[in-house]
């Protein structure tokens, strides 16, 4: 039998165990089980990667402990300006979206665009009406209220940082994506996030950058990144680890490795990755404290965890 699974990240950064309560992790915890066993029964019953990637990552879009969707950061204005992309391994089809307000789910976006246009990656107030134009969800700015949001971005204010969600205090956690391998053996990978904390002058990080945060290729892995997302697009971090395996041959760990514990590091960058190669196999490193993460594969492999 042909492997198949899904592993999923709900972003990397300085998670404090000490802040971290038992109540708290296992919430977490909890919602991400929820993703990647929704999404691993998809791979089960035949279904396809991208559909398991989008269904993970909507689970994670509409809680609240995550930073996308409904648990956008604020940016400096105090609005909410989301990014998101899927990418399918198979004709290396990509959709993204950047600075999009309102929307309920943003990967859903990314998958129309990819789907409905000509175009991989839209922006802004008329990616906004593209939704409305397709009938995905709008929200209201309320739904996007969350007081420890509204809280971390006051302070980040005040000392007048551009910071990663998941570096405060380690009680909400970031950016979210899923990669998978689906029994006819095609890769897809996703990724949804509201960016960097009091980010400014309508800022795009790596996550709806293809090739950076986000890519697929049946011939070599799928990837979602997270982390300080102007360093990993200075690395060019997702098509750097496919490019790798093609050309120089190395395997899914030794690349990501190389890139995340070397690469990055060198220019001062932060983060992780989850990724999935042809053969099912899963890496997940990050040279952060903490990354939430969790898989569940057809080699009967299931994991979640927060820490090292
Ligand atoms: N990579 C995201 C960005 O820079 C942030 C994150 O992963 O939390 O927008």
């Amino acid at each position: 039998m042909k492997a198949y699974g899904i592993a999923i990240h709900g972003g990397a950064g300085t998670v404090s165990r000490a802040k971290m309560t038992k109540w708290k992790a296992e919430a977490y915890k909890e919602t991400l089980k929820r993703a990647y066993s929704m999404a691993y029964q998809t791979l089960h019953k035949g279904g396809s990667s991208i559909d398991a990637v989008i269904e993970a990552i909507v689970i994670l879009e509409d809680s609240y402990l995550f930073n996308a969707g409904k648990g956008s950061v604020y940016t400096h204005l105090g609005t909410h300006e989301m990014d998101a992309a899927v990418m399918e391994g198979k004709k290396l089809k990509a959709g993204a979206v950047a600075s999009v307000g309102y929307v309920k789910n943003p990967i859903k976006l990314a998958h129309t665009v990819m789907t409905k246009t000509k175009h991989v990656l839209i922006s802004g107030e008329q990616a906004t009406e593209f939704a409305k134009d397709h009938n995905l969800e709008i929200e209201s700015k309320e739904y996007f209220y969350d007081e420890f949001r509204y809280k971390q971005w006051q302070k980040a204010l005040m000392n007048d940082k551009v910071q990663l969600d998941h570096d405060e205090d380690g009680q909400k956690f970031g950016t979210v994506g899923a990669v998978a391998l689906d029994k006819k053996g095609n890769l897809a990978s996703g990724t949804s996030t509201g960016g960097m904390v009091n980010k400014k002058y309508g800022r795009i990080g790596d996550t709806p950058l293809i090739g950076i945060g986000t890519y697929a290729n049946n011939d070599s892995c799928a990837i979602s990144c997270t982390g300080h997302g102007e360093f990993f697009i200075r690395a060019a971090v997702a098509y750097d680890i496919s490019a790798r395996m093609m050309y120089n041959k190395q395997s899914l760990q030794e690349a990501s490795n190389e890139v995340i514990h070397k690469e990055l590091p060198a220019l001062g960058g932060r983060g992780g990755l989850i990724g999935i190669d042809k053969h099912g196999h899963i890496v997940m490193p990050f040279n952060t404290k903490g990354m939430y993460r969790g898989l569940k594969s057809s080699k009967n492999e299931e994991f979640v965890g927060i820490f090292e």
